[in-house]
Parts: C-alpha cells; structure tokens; sequence
C-alpha cells in the first residue's frame, strides 16, 4: 500500500509581510470558516481516490494556519483520520506565527495531534522585523516559544532569514546565538529573496543596501559552522536539526525521487499535488475554490447523482496544470531534490529505479562538477561538497535533461 505525505494549505495572515509572494491574504472570520468547509469537503472528495493509505506527515502551511481556531484544525485532522489512516506517530506540523495563539489555544492544537510548531521567527532583531513588515516582535516569539514549551511541544521548527537589508556577519550571529540559546529542534535558514510584485521589490531603494554576494556567502558559511558547534547538523541546504529531529515531511519531498512509494497530496487553494507519475495544482482563484464547495454540497444533498456530480464538479474541478511526469523528469527530480539533501543520493538507487546506470545518463555533468571540487563521490553516495552547496542553484541546473 502507498503512503503519502499531506500538505494542507491555509492561506490567511493578519497582513502581507514586506517581502511575501506566497499564496496569502488577510480575510475576516466568515471567509476564513467558509474555506475550512470547503477544504473538509476537497478531503473527503479525494479519499474515493487515495482510500486506505497511510498518512506519513500532515503539514499545515501557509499564510498563518495559527489564526484559525484550535477547533478547525482538530476537524481538519478529523477528517483525514476519517478517511485515512493516520497514526499516533504520524508527524503533524502546524505553521504558526508569533502572537497569533496563546496558552490556551496551543494547548488544544496539542490534544487535537499537531506533534510538530513551526514558528516563522526570521530574526532576533526588531529593527529587522519592522523592516520585513512582520507582525510580531522578538518579545512576541519568546513568549510564543515558552507556553508552546508549556503546552508539550517538544518538537519546534524557527524559522530564520538571512542576507536581510542592513544585516552584517555579526547581525546574523546574534539572531543566530539567540535562538540557538532556546534550544529548539530544527532550525530553518533561508536566505531573503526579492520577488517582483512584493513591497520590498517596489519600494527597495528606501531599505538599507543588502549584503553583497561574499557577505551573503559568508553568512552562509558561518551559518554551518555555527549550527554544528551547538549540535544542529545540516541535513539539506538551508535545514538544520538535532539528531532524529529532521522534519519527515520535507524529507518525502526531497527524498520522492528514490521513495516511489510515497506520494505527496496537497488540499487546499494553490497546493501542488505528486500522486505516481502524475503532478497538478489547485487553482489559486479563492472564489473557484470556494464555489466547488458549493457544488460539493449540493452533490451530498442528492445520493443519486453524487458520484456523477463528484466527477463533474468535485476534486478535479479545482486542479490545473496537469502533467503526466516523463522518465525524465523523474530522473532530473531523483537528481536535483536528492542532492538538497546533505547525504546525497545512491547510484544503486538510481539504477533500481530507472533501469539505467547513473553514468550512463549524467556522466559528463558528474565528471564536470566532481572535477570542480563541487560533488564527491563515496562508495555508492554523491553528494555535493561545501563548495558544491554554496552554488548549488548552477550545479543543481546541470541535471536537467
Ligand atoms: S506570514 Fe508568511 S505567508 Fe503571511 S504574509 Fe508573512 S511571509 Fe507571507
């Protein structure tokens, strides 16, 4: 039986950040429980198809899912556990951002499953957050952080930002000291991308100068050396983690290349779906998503024309750009998600999966790059070096077929 990875897409914030491309919004309470309703429904839609396999991780992204009620998140959770089978071990994360859930609402998101917080900090410096147009102090974080320690959440994700407006070496180090000091962990460390569109990409001539390319590499560099020192090893490009505490959902996604038996199913507006060779992604049009739900309800008033309907108007409404996945492109996917990873991936591997040797298809690309210091070869494992890892973006790209 396949397993899957579930990716459930809450894409409310209280206000849009300075830098934010992502699917989110501000809504009021009415549209945010008419999606909930909707997103329930999308769920027992799709269980016709994916009936009976086994939840390996559920992962609440977003937007902010801590703005919705505990009480939303425990039916979510509800209803896959009706349609599926979801363990007790099953890892749940929720993503949440400081400010938006007290001790109250943290405890009922614990007894509701959520095993996992990602708290999206970005930095210990409030200068930096007013910058980022964060809605949320250092201050705010550090009393999320205790009464989510308070309500048993041994396992926390921070989110961090680097290569910030203004920010130096020392900046970083700071952020980073402080909140290695809480002990969390995993640990998250991405650095800042100017995104057309967003108020930092308009307005970027009024923010401090970012740092340039050998002060953003530094940062990177340190980053490791720093993380290692207090007991985080990098495990994939920019995440960090004490031992046994990688995050399990992302490793299905950069490990799907090798993991064919698992697949990653995405609810909710925007998210993306890979179920076998198959890959597509919901429309991003909240009015079209919410209208399936719509349609969805009227199915459920009438037994007879439900399965007609369902086909008609149901999960297969609301996706777009489907794509039936070449061996190719799994191939290409097996490369470049498996180098992320800081293990690397398996020429056996390869050659189970494909029916081909590794060589016989990347040959030259590995020989350039191995010959450039960029990847390593041991035993069965390649994996890129340190200095693979710092231009990994121009590597990674030399897989493409
Ligand atoms: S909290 Fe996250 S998703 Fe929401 S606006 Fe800020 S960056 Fe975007």
């Amino acid at each position: 039986m396949r397993s899957m990875g579930v990716y459930i897409h809450i894409p409310f914030c209280v206000r849009k950040c300075a830098y934010c491309d992502f699917l989110s919004m501000p809504a009021e309470r009415t549209r945010q429980m008419e999606y909930v309703r909707a997103l329930k429904r999308e769920i027992a839609q799709a269980a016709q198809r994916y009936s009976g396999r086994t939840v390996e991780t559920v992962f609440f992204g977003g937007g902010t899912p801590s703005l919705l009620e505990a009480e939303e998140i425990a039916e979510i959770l509800d209803c896959l556990r009706a349609q599926y089978q979801v363990d007790a071990d099953t890892e749940i994360t929720l993503e949440m951002n400081p400010g938006t859930a007290g001790a109250d609402k943290l405890l009922r998101l614990r007894n509701a499953g959520v095993n996992r917080l990602s708290i999206g900090l970005q930095s210990a410096v409030n200068a930096e957050l007013a910058l980022l147009g964060r809605i949320h102090t250092y201050e705010d974080f550090l009393r999320t952080f205790h009464l989510a320690r308070e309500a048993a959440f041994s396992n926390i994700n921070i989110d961090l930002m680097s290569a910030l407006p203004g920010q130096s070496t020392a900046g970083w180090l700071c952020t980073l000291g402080t909140v290695t000091a809480l002990e969390p962990e995993h640990i998250s460390a991405y650095s800042l991308m100017i995104e057309e569109g967003t108020t930092l990409y308009d307005n970027l001539e009024t923010y401090p100068a970012l740092p340039d390319e050998d002060e953003e590499r530094h940062i990177y560099q340190v980053t490791k050396q720093f993380l290692a020192e207090k007991g985080y090893q990098r495990y994939e490009i920019s995440n960090y983690a004490r031992p046994g505490y990688e995050c399990r959902h992302n490793s299905i996604y950069w490990q799907r290349g090798v993991r064919h038996t698992a697949d990653y199913v995405g609810f909710g507006l925007g998210a993306s779906s890979t179920v076998g060779a198959e890959r597509w992604r919901n429309t991003s049009d909240m009015e079209r998503y919410l209208q399936q739900d719509a349609a969805i309800e009227l199915d459920y008033n009438s037994q007879k024309t439900e399965r007609v309907c369902a086909k008609k108007t149901g999960h297969n409404a609301i996706r777009e750009d489907l794509e039936e996945l070449s061996k190719d492109d799994r191939m290409e996917e097996f490369m470049f998600l498996g180098l992320r990873m800081t293990a690397g991936i398996s020429k056996q591997e390869f050659e189970d999966s494909f029916g081909i040797a590794l060589e016989d298809i990347y040959g030259d690309v590995l020989r350039r790059w191995t010959d450039r210091n960029m990847l390593i070869q041991q035993g069965d494992q390649i994996r890129l070096t340190d200095a693979g890892i710092d231009v990994s973006n121009v590597v990674l790209a030399d897989f493409l077929l």
